[in-house]
């Protein structure tokens, strides 16, 4: 093994650890085909493309994951589409798990393939199954076009309760099912759930075109505080999934970690990538819908490089944040918002205009002087 592809810290003149010398952490992305079209999925109209991107094959996965040792990645999140529609997923689990490569796993279950299940449960595969409401109209109507989507979810997380499998259940909070969620939360557990995934929805793929289903930030924050309360009572634990969860009380920022550069704040250009079916590299799912913000191909260039001197990542790296940002007390864990949310709203991910708004989901706050 090479000794100089070892991740390395590098130290700003403050001494505080800004960027490593390769990626960490890898979101994948092994079909965008799907089961489902939920209104608030990210991909969008990649879903409607699925069947036009080649997806790799084992040999391609052979390679992929020899790239990764070499670059000592240990994180490793399956998603969609729906994963478990490609036809080689048992086989890239088994090279991440020889490869002591931890994984995680997103479905929206409505794919009982029991000898995946078993695969799942054997490699103690982190596993997230998407239910929105205990409502079968409210969740059918979430995940279009698949009627039978509420009744295969059922089934699927019945078996896993069955083979004694453990798995979160991932909710995306929107207008719909933001009102249910003691009955949810009572549904769930009698299902075997001990974890429950709060997910806050993000303002791209088809969420674009259903903006009126979304919820604020700060609904979202206060609807998580109340949940939490409400999932004590059931011993069910709760994560939040949002860039602004330090806004919640209890959750385990620290101030002063020398760290903090590098676990807090976006990811983009200091912890991860994120990999297309075809092997595409991007910067972050907000970004995978523009050509122009392809990094390469992890099949075909030399990732390190890219890591090192990819024009895009170091536009994330040095982009000029608010003013706004620099006098918020919580800048050194947000570090200037989501970029991608940024770039959707406002079309950049530079604050060109020093005192602008710096994340569409903090304008709120921003009105507080944070
Ligand atoms: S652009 Fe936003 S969603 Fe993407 S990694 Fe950065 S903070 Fe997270
Ligand atoms: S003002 Fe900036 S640093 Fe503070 S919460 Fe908002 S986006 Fe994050």
């Amino acid at each position: 093994m090479d000794k100089n592809w070892h991740p390395q810290f590098s130290f700003s003149r403050k001494n505080t650890i800004t960027t490593l010398s390769a990626p960490i952490y890898i979101k994948f992305y092994p079909t965008f085909r799907c089961t489902n079209n939920c209104i608030f999925c990210f991909i969008g109209e990649r879903f409607t493309q699925g069947n036009q991107y080649t997806e790799m094959d084992k040999e391609d996965i052979d390679r992929f994951i020899n790239i990764l040792v070499k670059l000592k990645i240990f994180r490793f999140s399956i998603l969609g589409g729906e994963p478990f529609l490609y036809p080689h997923l048992d086989y890239l689990l088994f090279k991440l798990h020889k490869n002591n490569i931890y994984i995680t796993i997103a479905t929206n279950g409505t794919m009982l393939d029991t000898k995946i299940i078993n695969l799942v449960k054997k490699f103690n595969v982190n596993l997230g199954v998407s239910l929105h409401s205990h409502i079968s109209q409210i969740h059918n109507e979430l995940v279009r076009p698949n009627r039978n989507a509420w009744q295969k979810i059922n089934e699927f997380i019945d078996y896993l309760t069955k083979i004694n499998c453990s798995f979160r259940v991932a909710t995306v909070v929107c207008e719909k099912n933001k009102d249910q969620i003691e009955d949810f939360i009572k549904f769930i557990v009698s299902k075997g759930a001990k974890l429950l995934e709060l997910i806050y929805p993000l303002p791209t793929g088809n969420m674009r075109k259903n903006k009126n289903l979304g919820i604020s930030l700060k609904e979202y924050l206060n609807l998580f505080k109340k949940t939490e309360k409400i999932a004590a009572k059931h011993n069910l634990k709760i994560h939040p999934d949002c860039h602004y969860s330090f806004f919640l009380p209890n959750k385990t920022f620290t101030f002063n970690n020398p760290l903090a550069k590098i676990l807090y704040g976006c990811s983009i250009g200091k912890t991860k990538l994120d990999i297309l079916p075809n092997g595409d590299i991007y910067p972050c799912s907000f970004f995978i819908h523009e050509k122009k913000w392809l990094i390469g191909n992890i099949l075909k260039d030399d990732v390190k490089v890219l890591w090192e001197k990819s024009p895009i990542l170091n536009k994330f790296r040095n982009r000029t944040v608010s003013l706004k940002c620099g006098k918020c007390k919580f800048s050194e864990i947000c570090q200037g918002g989501c970029p991608g949310a940024r770039y959707l709203e406002f079309g950049n991910i530079e604050c060109k205009n020093k005192n602008s708004i710096p994340d569409p989901n903090c304008k709120d706050f921003c009105k507080e002087k944070l």
